[in-house]
């Protein structure tokens, strides 16, 4: 049997359907120790966050914009050094999908 093509996804499409209900009090990830950053060679959070929470600044410092997180669960696992941590948001926060 042939495999059939999947259809073409724009991510973008999919994130502007979202409502965020940021918690600016308190962010639900954050990196254990950013210094430890520095040692990872790939960095492969650049690439797996779906809306690019995890960028780099000017220094070459890993940073999390924590509030475009889609709570896709991938940087509780993938991060080769476990260096991420990772909570639901609170009560009332985070990312809503039932707008699209
Ligand atoms: S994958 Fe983990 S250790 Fe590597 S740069 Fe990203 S957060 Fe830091
Ligand atoms: S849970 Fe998913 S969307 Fe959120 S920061 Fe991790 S990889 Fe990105």
């Amino acid at each position: 049997m042939a495999a059939r093509a999947l259809p073409e996804v724009n991510i973008d499409d999919k994130v502007f359907t979202l409502k965020y209900y940021v918690d600016e009090q308190k962010s639900h990830l954050s990196l254990r120790d950013p210094g430890l950053c520095l040692k990872c060679a790939q960095k492969p959070c650049l690439s797996f966050c779906p809306v690019g929470v995890y960028r780099l600044d000017a220094q070459g410092q890993v940073v999390v914009g924590y509030q475009a997180c889609v709570e896709c669960g991938s940087c509780r696992v993938a991060c080769p050094l476990h260096n991420i941590k990772w909570d639901y948001p609170r009560g009332g926060y985070g990312v809503a999908y039932k707008f699209g």
